[in-house]
């Protein structure tokens, strides 16, 4: 539904001939297509499971990561865009979709394939500048999907706080307004303190926090938290550990952050600046 048919033949060739590099980042063995075809459909399955009364959530523990992938471009250890997949099912059964990604890196490639899309949500809490380079507050989507892209790129190094603050002072009156039948999360663990490679400090309890605001945003059985990136294996269990917690409304409601502080002061201000034609928001 959202990659060319080439592309799929190409990965599939590719792997089954030994693998290698697709891109600098991007390295696969024959059994990548096959795990990456699961990881793809297991989002569509959640879906058909919550749907059929399942569970009340689901949390999709899935790798290879998929928020870089392009519809025929492989990317930062990406192949298949698994939450793009996910949306794109919905969205064929007319439902309105909003996907929040707070993976520490933007996700490029979900951000393009739903770009001129009215029905489709994009946000995301990324660190700029950083990988891939995209994600800078004035890309707001395109034609009938101007304003359902939203960007807050803040600065290496911003403290948890400013973080949560940012976060509830764009992506929840966001969500809120735009009123989603399905609650997707792009969720990557590497703005966590102790990720190897992102320079955020969120916390794993910050995680449970989050997700369990992601939960009450639609009904129950509507959230679906799909694995991205995180790459220290204890901060990834415990932010695991956390999220379920979350999803399953166990995690204390505690006062939500409110003031951005130091250098994501500033640009939390022009984010807002740049949604203020499409959001009304403070
Ligand atoms: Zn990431």
């Amino acid at each position: 539904m959202i990659h060319s048919r080439a592309y799929v033949d190409q990965v599939q060739v590719f792997c089954i001939n030994g693998g290698g590099g697709l891109d600098p980042d991007t390295y696969v063995v024959p059994a990548s297509f096959d795990a990456a075809l699961h990881a793809a459909g297991a989002g569509p399955c959640a879906v058909d499971a919550l749907g059929a009364g399942a569970a009340d959530a689901a949390f999709v523990a899935v790798r290879p990561p998929g928020h870089h992938a392009e519809r025929s471009c492989a990317m930062g250890f990406c192949l298949f865009n698994n939450v793009a997949v996910t949306a794109a099912y919905l969205r064929s059964r007319g439902e309105r979709v909003a996907i929040v990604d707070w993976d520490v890196h933007h996700g490029n490639g979900t951000q393009k394939t739903f770009y001129r899309d009215p029905d489709v949500l994009y946000v995301s809490v990324h660190e700029f500048p950083f990988y891939p380079g995209t994600g800078w507050f004035d890309e707001r989507g395109d034609g009938p999907g101007a304003g359902m892209t939203v960007n807050v790129p803040l600065p290496g190094g911003t403290s948890a706080d400013s973080y949560l603050a940012a976060f509830g002072r764009i992506v929840m009156p966001v969500v809120a307004q735009f009123e989603p039948d399905w609650m997707l999360i792009s969720n990557g663990y590497d703005a966590h303190r102790l990720d190897p490679i992102g320079g955020m400090l969120l916390e794993s309890w910050d995680f449970g926090a989050l997700a369990r605001w992601a939960a009450d945003q639609v009904p129950t059985g509507r959230v679906i938290t799909m694995l991205e990136g995180g790459y220290d294996l204890g901060a990834l269990t415990e932010s695991s550990m956390a999220t379920v917690e979350g999803l399953a409304g166990v995690v204390r409601e505690t006062s939500w952050p409110t003031e951005v502080t130091g250098s994501a002061q500033r640009i939390t201000d022009l984010a807002v600046r740049a949604q203020a034609a499409y959001w009304e928001l403070h």
